[in-house]
């Protein structure tokens, strides 16, 4: 059965009926309106709701982000590194897939037109890991020679929700998926997890010392939480 719908000449609304249900929820969301509401509510209890809430309803539709487009690992496609942007480059030669970087391109080459979406995705993202692997555990040494805080070991990892972590054996994980933000805001990472070390808690006394080594760490922060969504690959 396809859901029930009320059509507005703004959006539609989806209806959510529930027999157990008491009370009406309205829910904004970047999938769209829905109304859950008890399954004995007359409709024109329904519409009138609608009707009363819609500047609202419209005002809550445009602050929803845009959905992604997938990503289709094709020619011209924008890749990040660095804070820079790419432009991906695809080369049928050779047999596996290999990436390298050229001036402003990442060149994917291999017998592309034999291989599918995912691997062309694993071929790039194994080249962001190895890229991570060499840059990340090279500036923790050199933060940790200017800091003083020096980890047991650093490994690179996929993370889904965060960008590091430290545990208390003084063991570092950085998310590969960094490697597309800023220096800067790299950097801020690392000393983020460093601190750690000292500090196994987002204390008072953790951020104490991220601002010692770190002033302007504000800044980096507030870019990690605005565009870290778009670092997902
Ligand atoms: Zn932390």
């Amino acid at each position: 059965m396809p859901p029930a719908l009320i059509k507005t000449k703004d959006f539609d609304v989806i209806l959510k009926k529930s027999a157990r249900r008491q009370s009406v929820t309205l829910k904004v969301s970047a999938k769209g309106v829905f109304l859950h509401i008890p399954t004995q509510l007359p409709m024109d209890i329904a519409h009138d709701l609608i009707e009363e809430k819609s500047d609202w309803i419209k005002q809550q539709l445009a602050k929803q982000p845009e959905p992604e487009p997938e990503r289709q690992w094709q020619q011209g496609q924008t890749l990040l590194l660095f804070g820079q942007h790419y432009e991906l480059q695809l080369e049928q030669k050779g047999d596996s897939p290999k990436v390298k970087l050229m001036n402003d391109a990442i060149i994917l080459s291999g017998r592309l037109h034999r291989v599918g979406l995912k691997t062309r995705r694993q071929a790039i993202i194994n080249w962001y890991k190895e890229q991570a692997e060499i840059y990340l555990n090279n500036r923790t040494e050199e933060l940790s020679q200017l800091t003083g805080l020096i980890p047991q070991s650093i490994t690179i990892k996929t993370y889904k929700a965060r960008w590091g972590s430290c545990n208390i054996r003084g063991e570092i994980q950085y998310n590969w998926q960094i490697m597309q933000a800023p220096p800067s805001v790299i950097d801020y990472l690392i000393i983020h997890e460093l601190c750690h070390l000292k500090h196994h808690n987002h204390g008072k006394g953790f951020w104490g010392l991220v601002e010692q080594h770190y002033p302007d760490y504000r800044r980096q922060q507030a870019w990690l939480k605005q565009n870290g969504v778009q670092l997902q690959l």
